[in-house]
């Protein structure tokens, strides 16, 4: 919903902000009709008619009869974004992998490529130069314009230039990406934490579409937090903010990289889940998610074997939700492997032991619905951001 205009705001202004609004329902919620757009948005319809008119005349817009008809009468022109008139570049890396794809505008993915990170390809300089290749290759393929670039890192990410501070489970620090990338490809760079993307595009297009406070588990090597406060991101000073995965849990638990012993992440990490199957410590995810495969419809031998693991699972999130206060928490990555039985038994112990969760009356413990995608669309939506209010 557009926020009304101020007293004294040029007509000019009240006009890109409503064009801004309407564009932006649009890449979010896809298409739609005149009539839901005026409703949505609160604006006359000769106003939304000269709105979509002008985004027709510009090519960012559609109008085409819906596929499927419903009812008697003449159905009503849909208003569709058009993908490639805006195409922002995603770049998600993993500890494993790197993955680039070309996204249009409505949240298409119109290419995609992606590799295997080996320890020894992880070295910064080789990323980039990796990155750079596939991605003109992509936008070569794709004959497309890039408008912007959002990159997704597992680590801590100074917001105001892409600074990649310290990305531990990479073996970076200080990497200067968001230079790196701006000054090769002559677009605007937005580099931010993958968990903090996570919790974008869960927030706009998956599972925790239309809640307002959220938090968004990354279950990699590593563990960490993307919290979206009142229908934004948080990023706290310097956006740094989010490292729940080196929340203390444990003062008798394992050394921890970052200095502390017992982090939450050496308890819940992917090396602390191959141990709780009983499977080795650097056991690759093929083989933890064929694991837990394999506990699917075995309820009681689910809770023996793990029943430990979900308990610091939910010690952890106890602690997460009596902080931020969330409607719901996503689990993701890993974590979306788990069995249901398991994360339904961890999400009633949160429920039972979080004096938030009670007063809200039992905060929802899920996994999240975008798959392995879900950092990419959340480094498209974090390129599509500035882009979208300057139209
Ligand atoms: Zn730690």
């Amino acid at each position: 919903m557009t926020s009304p205009p101020t007293a004294g705001t040029r007509p000019d202004e009240v006009r890109r902000h409503n064009r801004a609004a309407l564009l932006r329902r649009l890449h979010v919620a896809g298409p739609c009709t005149r009539e839901t757009l005026a409703s949505e948005l609160g604006l006359n319809r000769s106003t939304i008619k000269t709105l979509v008119d002008g985004l027709a005349e510009d090519g960012l817009v559609e109008e085409r009869l819906p596929a499927q008809r419903s009812g008697a009468g003449r159905p009503s022109l849909l208003v569709l974004p058009q993908p490639q008139a805006a195409v922002v570049l995603a770049v998600d890396i993993r500890v494993e992998q790197v993955a680039t794809a070309l996204v249009g505008i409505g949240g298409d993915i119109l290419g995609r490529c992606s590799w295997s990170l080996r320890r020894k390809t992880r070295e910064p300089r080789e990323v980039f130069t990796k990155i750079i290749d596939t991605s003109e290759l992509l936008i070569e393929e794709l004959a497309v314009d890039v408008v912007a670039v959002g990159v997704s890192v597992p680590g801590t990410v100074r917001k105001s230039d892409g600074l990649v501070h310290e990305a531990p489970n990479l073996h970076w620090s200080n990497v200067a990406l968001g230079d790196w990338l701006g000054r090769t490809l002559h677009r605007p760079v937005h580099v931010g934490n993958d968990a903090e993307l996570g919790a974008l595009a869960e927030h706009l297009r998956g599972v925790a579409r239309g809640a307002s406070d959220v938090v968004y588990v990354t279950a990699d090597v590593g563990v960490g937090g993307g919290v979206i406060s009142n229908g934004s991101s948080m990023r706290g000073s310097g956006g740094y903010v989010g490292e729940i995965g080196h929340m203390v849990v444990n003062p008798h638990g394992r050394q921890c990289y970052c200095g502390c012993r017992g982090c939450w992440e050496t308890e819940v990490g992917e090396h602390a889940l191959s141990r709780a199957l009983g499977i080795p410590e650097d056991s690759p995810r093929g083989a933890i998610v064929a694991e837990l495969r394999g506990l699917v419809g075995k309820p009681d031998e689910t809770l023996s074997r793990l029943g430990d693991f979900g308990e610091w699972l939910a010690v952890g999130l106890v602690n997460v939700v009596n902080l931020l206060c969330p409607q719901l928490v996503v689990l993701g990555d890993l974590f979306t492997a788990l069995p249901d039985v398991l994360v339904e038994q961890v999400g009633r112990k949160v429920r039972e032991r979080s004096l938030v969760s009670r007063a809200l009356g039992g905060t929802r413990i899920v996994t999240s619905s975008l798959g392995s995608d879900v950092k990419l669309l959340g480094a498209a939506e974090l390129a599509f951001e500035p882009v979208l209010a300057s139209w």
